[in-house]
């Protein structure tokens, strides 16, 4: 992979994901807003269903109410004049009760003392007693009433109105409760929000400001104001009068708990998400890193092993070198220095001698009659002879000395340290030595000898004029019958 591949790909998936988290999240946001401020919006009109409902039930409460208190026969009761009247119609077992939709009938007269009370079938009002104590002290202070209250956690309408006699406009000899109890199961139905109303009197909700339509109110002494209290569970709805007391709070399971629901899924969903980015952004990172590091690892193995191919290399080619050295320096037939390489040699050798004062001797060979052994023997032959003459001298000689082929079967010597007589001696030697070599043709002894021309280095400047003397003896030498060693010691 390239590594600018890469990095490009990075940076747009990095641009791409942020991109991506910033759209679900700013979607999450919106979406649950938007819910929130239509669920809202659904709630406030489910409520005023509800109100209205509420509303129109004790309108209608009211109504009956006031029908039956500005009766003649319910005020003629009061008076104990008309017995029969309240009992045949309200008596226990009547459906009077049922067929005006209320669900109790108390008559009192002016101190509030009952005169008359009576149920419905199937009220469930299990302590009339205590129901009627508790209608009628709740209510002592006012001649009018319109209102909701609770009883042991049912809801009931409650009217009162004061019984007057159509002659006798305001005077009131009584009052007539009546009521009907809140049937949830209707209240329920107004909408799916309201899928659990339960009524509760002792709400910690505080009254808010707002208030609901006036209009839908105005014809009640009593507006109500609500508060809705979110919590996961529930939600109370608590109503209020004009003086801010506390009528009755319905506590019910509301679809808020679906948009904390919502909430939840989407916070869900959008952290999910997020952890896919954030492990893809990861694993685009740690892939970079591994490829990187792959790519590094495998460069540094190439780098060594191109640097251990070219040690390789170089040692090869020193071998290659040294090798090419010692053939352009070597005589290729008897693998001695080769005329270049002696010069070069002596000459150095001179000049160090010279330098230091030093004694240098040269031995000059030529190997007597050679061209008719060639004749003789055959050329190859005559290699093989200049090779065994080239050992014998080889191992007569120490490493150090200089030893070459001058060309042909003249070869030389350089002898350090060594003055003439020495040098000399030496030369005989090697002179003995050549003649004792033991060399068998077609089974015949063949001699072989060779002319020696010794100099040194007393009285000449440079190394030309040393082997020039030294050719010069080996002349002499020739001159003189050849197989023996000439100097300038012949001459004195
Ligand atoms: P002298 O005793 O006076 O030195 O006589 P010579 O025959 O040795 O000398 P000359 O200079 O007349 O001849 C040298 C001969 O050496 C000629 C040639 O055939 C032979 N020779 C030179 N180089 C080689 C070589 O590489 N191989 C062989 N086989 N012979 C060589
Ligand atoms: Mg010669
Ligand atoms: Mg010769």
């Amino acid at each position: 992979m390239n590594i600018n591949f890469i990095d490009k790909n990075k940076t747009i998936t990095t641009i791409l994901l942020s991109l991506f988290i910033l759209f679900t999240f700013s979607s999450f946001i919106l979406i649950t807003n938007k819910y929130q401020d239509i669920e809202k919006e659904i709630n406030t009109k489910d409520i005023s269903n509800l109100i209205y409902k509420i509303q129109s039930q004790l309108e209608f409460n009211h109504k009956l109410a006031l029908s039956f208190s500005t009766s003649d026969e319910v005020y003629n009761f009061l008076e104990n004049k008309n017995q029969n009247y309240i009992f045949k119609n309200f008596r226990k077992g009547s459906y009077t009760l049922e067929d005006v939709g209320l669900s109790y009938y108390i008559l009192t007269n002016k101190e509030n003392k009952i005169k008359f009370s009576t149920y419905k079938r199937g009220t469930q009002i299990d302590d009339i007693k205590n129901f009627e104590v508790f209608i009628t002290n709740d209510s002592k202070e006012l001649n009018t009433i319109n209102k909701v209250i609770i009883y042991k956690s049912e809801a009931y309408y409650l009217s009162k109105t004061p019984v007057y006699k159509t002659d006798y406009e305001n005077i009131s000899n009584g009052f007539l409760y009546t009521g009907s109890k809140i049937d949830i199961k209707k209240l329920t139905n107004l909408s799916h929000s309201f899928n659990n109303i339960k009524f509760i009197s002792n709400s910690k909700i505080k009254p808010q400001t707002s208030k609901l339509n006036n209009k839908e109110t105005s014809s009640f002494k009593t507006i109500i104001h609500k508060e809705i209290k979110n919590n996961l569970n529930y939600n109370e709805i608590s109503f209020y009068n004009n003086h801010k007391d506390l009528i009755f709070t319905i506590r019910v399971k509301s679809i808020i708990k679906n948009i904390n629901h919502t909430k939840e899924i989407s916070l869900i969903i959008f952290l999910g998400l997020a952890s896919i980015a954030i492990f893809i952004l990861l694993y685009i990172s740690t892939s970079y890193r591994r490829e990187l590091k792959l790519q590094q690892e495998s460069i540094a193995l190439k780098i060594q092993e191109e640097a251990k191919e070219l040690k390789t290399k170089v040692q090869e080619l020193e071998k290659a070198n040294k090798k090419l050295y010692k053939i352009a320096h070597t005589d290729f037939l008897t693998k001695t220095m080769n005329r270049r390489s002696f010069f070069t040699h002596a000459q150095n050798h001179f000049n160090f001698a010279k330098k230091n004062d030093e004694i240098l001797s040269v031995i000059m060979i030529d190997i007597d009659n050679f061209k008719k052994f060639n004749d003789k023997y055959g050329h190859s032959v005559g290699d093989k002879v200049l090779i065994l003459f080239a050992d014998k001298i080889r191992n007569l000689i120490t490493e150090k000395t200089i030893f070459g082929r001058l060309g042909g079967e003249e070869f030389a010597l350089i002898v350090k340290n060594t003055n003439l007589e020495d040098t000399i001696i030496k030369a005989e030697k090697l002179k003995k030595s050549i003649e004792e070599i033991k060399l068998v043709i077609d089974q015949e002894r063949v001699k072989i000898t060779a002319s020696f021309g010794v100099s040194d280095n007393s009285n000449c400047n440079n190394i030309d004029e040393m082997l020039q003397q030294a050719d010069t003896h080996l002349y002499n030498a020739k001159e003189s019958g050849k197989n023996v060693v000439r100097s300038r010691l012949n001459f004195c």
